[in-house]
Order: C-alpha cells, then sequence, then structure tokens
C-alpha cells in the first residue's frame, strides 16, 4: 500500500507553521509498514488542492489529509476531497448536536459557520475529534482510502491514533524493532551490513543517523505473528553477528538511558566533573526521570582554581601537562571519587575551540577520565566539528565508555 500526506494550508508553505503533521503520520504509518511515497502540501486554493488530489489518486492507494477541516471560510480540505470525487455532503444531525454541546460547555457563542462541519461526505465514517470541534472523515472509494484529520496537532493525533488507523486493514502482520548504535557513522555501517540491507523489501532494513548515534530500523511482515517474530528475531540475530560491538540497545532509547538503566540495575552511583562539556553532561543525564536514584552530583570545574578547589588536583600537575591532559583527567576524576561515595567518577577536558588549540593540542582533544575503586585512567580522542558538536561528541562519548564499563 502506498500513501501519501497532503497537507492543506497557505500558513506551511509560507513558513509559519512547521508541518510537524506530515512528519508524525509517516512515522506512525511507517511502523505499520506502509510506505509513504508522496508528501504534498498546498495552499489553501480550492483548484490547487483538487488538481493536489487527483494527482495523488493516480500514484496512491492511502492518501491522508490534515488541515482544513475546521469551520472557517478558507478551511475547504472536505468540501474539495467531496466535489473531486463526486461526493454529496449530508447534514449529520448527531454531529450538529456535538458542535452545539461542544459550545454550550465551553461557554462560547456558536456562529453559523460552524454547522458547515456537520456536512458529511456520504457513506464516509465519520472520526470523532474528542478535543476540538471539527470531526475527521474517513471514505473508501474505488478502492483507495481517504482519511482526513484536523490541523491542530493534538487533535489530529489522537484521532489517528484511535480512530483513523484502526480502520486500515492490513493483510500482514508488521514486527517494528529499532536497534541503537554508537561508535560508528552511518555509512561504515551500512557497509558492513549491506549484505543484510540490499537484499530484500521483507525484512526491511535502514540506517538512520541521529544525534551522533546511528538507528537502524527493521520491519519485518508475516503472515501471522509466529511468522514474523520468527523472521524478526531472526534479522536481529543477522545483524548482531556483524556489529555486536557498536549495539547498545535494543529498545530504542537514548545511551543515557542504557547507561541509567544499567546504573540501576547494578546498584551503582554516579558523579560527574566537567571542563569542556560545560555541564552538558549531567544536563542530558537529568532530562531522565527517575535519576536521582544513580546521581549524586555534576560539578563545573572550569578554572584551573576550581580544578584545585573542589577535585584537589595538584598545581604541579596542571603546571607540567596543562589542565587538557590525560593526568589532570584522571585526579579530576579521582578527586571526585574520593570527595564522594559514588562507585564512578567521570571527567572531562578538552579544547572545544574554535579557539585554544595548538599543534600538540589542536582543537578537538578531549580527555575523559574514568575513576572507580580499583582503577582510574583516561581516554583521548580528538573531535571534529565546532564548538557543540565536540561538546556533544564528548558527552556521548562519555555516556558509551560508562555503559561498556559497567
Ligand atoms: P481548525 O478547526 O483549528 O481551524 P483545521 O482542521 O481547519 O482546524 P487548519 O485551520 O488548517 O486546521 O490549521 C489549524 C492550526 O493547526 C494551524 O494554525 C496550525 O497551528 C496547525 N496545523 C495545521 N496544519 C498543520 C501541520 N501540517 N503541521 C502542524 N501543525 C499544523
Ligand atoms: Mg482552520
Amino acid at each position: 500500500m502506498i500513501a501519501e500526506i497532503i497537507s492543506v494550508g497557505t500558513e506551511i508553505i509560507l513558513g509559519s507553521t512547521l508541518n510537524t503533521n506530515a512528519h508524525y503520520i509517516t512515522k506512525k504509518l511507517s511502523y505499520m509498514g506502509i510506505d509513504v511515497y508522496f508528501h504534498t502540501t498546498v495552499i489553501d486554493d480550492p483548484k490547487l488542492l483538487e488538481d493536489a488530489i487527483n494527482i495523488g489518486m493516480k500514484r496512491s492507494d492511502l492518501l491522508i489529509f490534515t488541515g482544513g477541516l475546521g469551520p472557517t471560510y478558507d478551511d475547504m480540505t472536505k468540501e474539495v476531497v467531496a466535489k473531486t470525487l463526486g461526493i454529496k455532503l449530508i447534514l449529520n444531525n448527531s454531529i450538529e448536536e456535538n458542535i452545539k454541546k461542544y459550545f454550550e460547555k465551553t461557554n462560547r457563542p456558536m456562529t453559523s459557520n460552524n454547522i458547515k462541519q456537520a456536512y458529511m461526505p456520504e457513506g464516509s465514517i465519520i472520526l470523532k475529534n474528542e478535543i476540538g470541534t471539527a470531526p475527521g472523515i474517513y471514505i473508501e472509494y474505488n478502492s483507495k482510502i481517504f482519511i482526513l484529520l484536523p490541523g491542530p496537532p493534538k487533535e489530529m493525533e489522537l484521532m489517528l491514533n484511535k480512530y483513523a488507523l484502526p480502520l486500515i486493514k492490513q493483510d500482514n502482520i508488521i514486527k517494528v524493532k529499532t536497534i541503537n548504535t554508537i561508535g560508528i557513522g552511518e555509512s561504515a555501517l551500512e557497509d558492513m551490513l549491506k549484505d543484510l540491507i540490499g537484499n530484500t523489501q521483507n525484512p526491511s532494513i535502514a540506517t538512520y543517523a541521529k544525534d551522533g548515534r546511528v538507528d537502524i530500523k527493521i520491519i519485518v511482515k508475516g503472515t501471522n505473528e509466529e511468522k514474523a517474530n520468527k523472521l524478526l528475531e531472526n534479522t536481529i540475530e543477522k545483524i548482531d553477528s556483524k556489529i555486536s560491538k557498536y549495539i547498545y540497545s535494543y529498545e530504542d532509547e537514548s545511551i543515557e538511558q542504557t547507561l541509567y538503566k544499567k546504573l540501576l540495575d547494578k546498584n551503582m552511583t554516579i558523579a560527574f566533573c566537567e571542563s569542556c562539556t560545560g555541564g552538558l553532561i549531567v544536563s542530558r543525564f537529568t532530562r531522565i526521570p527517575g535519576v536521582s536514584q544513580v546521581l549524586d552530583r555534576g560539578i563545573v570545574t572550569y578554572s584551573n582554581k576550581a580544578k584545585i578547589e573542589e577535585l584537589g588536583v595538584k598545581k604541579e600537575t596542571l603546571n607540567k601537562y596543562g589542565a587538557v591532559s590525560e593526568q589532570v583527567a584522571i585526579e579530576m576524576a579521582m578527586g571526585l571519587l574520593n570527595k564522594t561515595e559514588v562507585d564512578i567518577a567521570l571527567s572531562t577536558t578538552g579544547i572545544a575551540g574554535p579557539s585554544g588549540g595548538n599543534e600538540k593540542k589542536p582543537v578537538g582533544l578531549v580527555y575523559i577520565g574514568i575513576a572507580t575503586d580499583n582503577n582510574a585512567y583516561a581516554i583521548k580522542s580528538i573531535f571534529n566539528g565546532d564548538r557543540t558538536t565536540i561538546q556533544n561528541r564528548t558527552t556521548m562519548k562519555a555516556f558509551d565508555e560508562l555503559r561498556k564499563i559497567i
């Protein structure tokens, strides 16, 4: 089944509304194994919308519209779809009642154009709008499916998930799994998986680079649950055998979430002292709800003075090796470990740039120090990119190193 999203609204074309609906719907459909081949966006113009519908009908089996279902004059999606398909609009009394009730409840006067929303294409299925007034519409016509959804994302999402998607019949059971990898680029990963990726439509395997990690999305289809599960397991095993050392999770989650779960599982605690990342590590870590169970503290020790005062880094070490050095990274982590009662302390020190680098210590040079009760060491990296990228990469690397040792 080939699907097309038709987003209606001049504001989207003008750039005042970001088309998050198309993104959301596409994601949902792809998880059902439905291929979205086209995104069409069209201004609020009946003739152009009609053209878009005619083109869409030729190339797609499922057309999902968003926007233009409301009561105002420029809301015309339903009217144009009905006209293009040659379907009559008929007043639906129960919708009329609902709209009246909605206005009574919200204590607002109902204007006459609101009644426009109570007219529905003949033979269509009405999709309830639980949080707004404009109902959605499901039409089957010439073996094609037309689904009309409202523009406001909250209304659209609820209606899509609760009422629209369950109406789309699928011959196959679809299973989707996302595997998260880190420490390898997308093209290198794809190369390692090329035998698997290029081979078939089922399973379909694709890679997606995302915030310093690469996700592998597997979609399998099977005629029953058991067959689909078997194929999925099989595919995961094959992927595993090729790239297991880069996989950090099979749960479609961030690296810090994996780290958090591992710490929780092992009943361990952690603390961070950050120089070049300026608190980014702890900031990202604290976005996870419940993190207080494993996180003791994060401190930003940016100056030499702070490193000495807060962490007990030796003045001589700083003078001899410089703040960005293996020795200082280790002393920072050890200092934090001694000061706290955590199981693991992690430090960062590096040159995030754009200035401050030299031949021996270039921009992008970063040391991550890790101290535990029986070990203390530093990992040297040289990252490319601007200041923000270097800070982000350091953060990802820090989480990755930690999850590896736990
Ligand atoms: P309403 O009854 O609110 O008028 P509607 O179905 O007529 O709903 P529109 O008038 O087209 O929808 O859009 C209403 C609002 O919904 C827009 O101002 C915008 O904020 C949001 N919206 C519309 N289309 C999209 C889209 N494709 N992506 C994200 N938001 C959208
Ligand atoms: Mg509107």
